[in-house]
């Protein structure tokens, strides 16, 4: 690199011997643990550029974070530096022109309260939670992705600091392979992302659906539900289903308010249409089991955000999960098998997510973008979590249980849901596009600064 002068840190640092470090070094996902040299709150570009500027001279590892949520703890390091970069949460909008430029420590619920104070929106996940920086880079899954499609599918330009601490600007004009590659292989592969500059669609009032069931209607429920996803179904309507049993002492859990009256079974969606509509389309759901709770309304986008986001966990916790691509109906065989793991919860909490995709996602070619499985109908996400560190085994081993009993129904796992007992990670994540995502890793760092468990290796 040739650097000759000592690099000076910048931003806001936090030392280990600071009284701030154990709260700036932890994780969303508490099961992790670790204890970085050095974490660096970043206020500007130029604090990023310094900071991977001290890390090469010093020749320290180095860890990205925005909102700590990576499934694997892989946005902290022991004895390296982790660049935070969720103090950097600017956004600005372009109303006339529909667009929204976005500094990368933004978090989901503050770019959606932001935008849709302006009537817009970039469909950014369901987690409020979560950093745009993730979720972006990794796909994006939101209640708006079936009429839609992906986060990352709203992606004009991203600004990044690469390994030799230079800024660049990518999009379809410039460094278009490193674009490419960006929507949809994770982050922290190839750079320190920290802007983006996003398309903005106009949103104003939405159909908002909330039904569910006891467990006795688990089957016939989850065959109904799947008809939404198929091919042909109406695309207005981006489904989810909940399925919850194990401890309601668990707090950290999915199933929103866990008040008594909460069920175990719990179908949300949101239509870009009237709420009769909806309604008229939901009628083979509503008339499956014995509903115990029905919503149906035409509610203003930022109250549904709301709504959604508090079904969502809270507080950080100790959890294992794994997000599974559907690309079929599930047949009789692999509704049993969920069947078989919802009955027997480990002493921990856990819930299965089912998340309809398809639609808009599956109109762009899998070769398009980074992002390869843009033809599944749906993903089902497995989620074991615990409240005591002794739950952690059986939490951990029911989850990796499950997944290995679902793989005939499933191919290929979401990149922003890493699991590192996957042997055969480059496929599961990024079927045919792994080989290009390698040379586009060669290109852009090809000293592999950038390395953690399961990333991007240079060609
Ligand atoms: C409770 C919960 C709910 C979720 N809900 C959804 C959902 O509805 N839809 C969905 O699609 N996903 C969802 N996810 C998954 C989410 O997309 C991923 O966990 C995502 O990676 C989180 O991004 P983050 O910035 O919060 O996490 P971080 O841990 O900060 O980062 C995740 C990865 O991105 C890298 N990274 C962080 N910042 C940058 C940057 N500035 N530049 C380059 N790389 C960077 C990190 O190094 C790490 O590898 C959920 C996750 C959780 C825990």
């Amino acid at each position: 690199m040739g650097l000759c002068m000592e690099p000076q840190l910048t931003g806001l640092i936090v030392w280990p011997d600071d009284v701030h470090y154990d709260a700036a070094r932890k994780e969303w996902n508490t099961l992790f643990n670790k204890f970085p040299l050095v974490i660096v709150f970043a206020q500007d570009t130029e604090d990023v550029v310094n900071a991977v500027r001290w890390a090469r001279y010093w020749n320290i590892p180095i860890r990205t974070r925005s909102g700590r949520h990576s499934y694997e703890g892989l946005s902290a390091v022991d004895g390296g530096i982790v660049i935070d970069v969720s103090q950097m949460k600017q956004v600005n909008v372009d109303g006339r022109h529909g667009v929204a430029t976005v500094q990368t420590g933004t978090k989901n619920i503050d770019l959606y309260h932001i935008l849709g104070a302006k009537g817009l929106v970039v469909p950014a996940g369901v987690c409020p939670t979560t950093g745009i920086a993730g979720v972006t880079l990794g796909g994006g899954h939101s209640m708006l992705t079936r009429p839609w499609g992906l986060t990352l599918d709203h992606l004009l330009e991203l600004e990044m600091v690469d390994a030799n601490g230079c800024v660049l600007q990518a999009s379809a004009n410039r460094h278009a392979d490193l674009f490419w590659a960006y929507r949809g292989s994770g982050g922290g592969n190839f750079g320190i992302c920290t802007s983006f500059c996003f398309r903005a669609r106009r949103i104003d009032t939405v159909g908002f659906a909330e039904i569910s069931w006891n467990m006795t209607d688990l089957e016939t429920v989850l065959r109904t539900w799947q008809s939404y996803t198929f091919p042909g179904a109406d695309e207005r309507l981006t489904p989810t289903l909940f399925i919850t049993s194990g401890l309601k002492s668990v707090q950290s859990n999915f199933a929103g308010d866990q008040s008594p009256d909460s069920f175990p079974v719990v179908m949300q969606g949101v239509f870009l249409g009237p709420a009769t509509e909806l309604c008229h389309l939901l009628q083979p759901l509503l008339r499956t089991g014995s509903p115990r709770k029905i919503t149906i309304e035409e509610l203003p986008w930022l109250e549904v955000v709301d709504r959604l986001s508090a079904t969502q966990p809270t507080t950080p916790s100790p959890f294992k999960s794994t997000d599974c691509f559907i690309y079929d109906q599930l047949p009789e065989t692999a509704i049993n098998t969920i069947r078989r793991f919802i009955d027997d919860p480990p002493t921990s909490s856990v819930t299965v997510l089912f998340h309809g995709l398809g639609g808009a996602v599956a109109r762009v070619p899998s070769h398009a973008t980074a992002y390869f499985h843009r033809q599944a109908w749906s993903k089902i996400a497995i989620w074991s979590t615990w409240d005591t560190p002794d739950g952690a085994p059986p939490g951990i081993r029911w989850e990796e249980e499950f997944r290995k009993a679902i793989l005939p129904y499933t191919w290929g796992v979401y990149v922003n849901s890493p699991n590192l007992a996957i042997k055969n990670w480059p496929m599961a994540y990024y079927g045919d596009n792994f080989e290009q995502l390698t040379r586009v890793k060669a290109k852009y760092d090809p000293e592999n600064v950038f390395h953690f468990p399961q990333s991007i290796p240079p060609v």
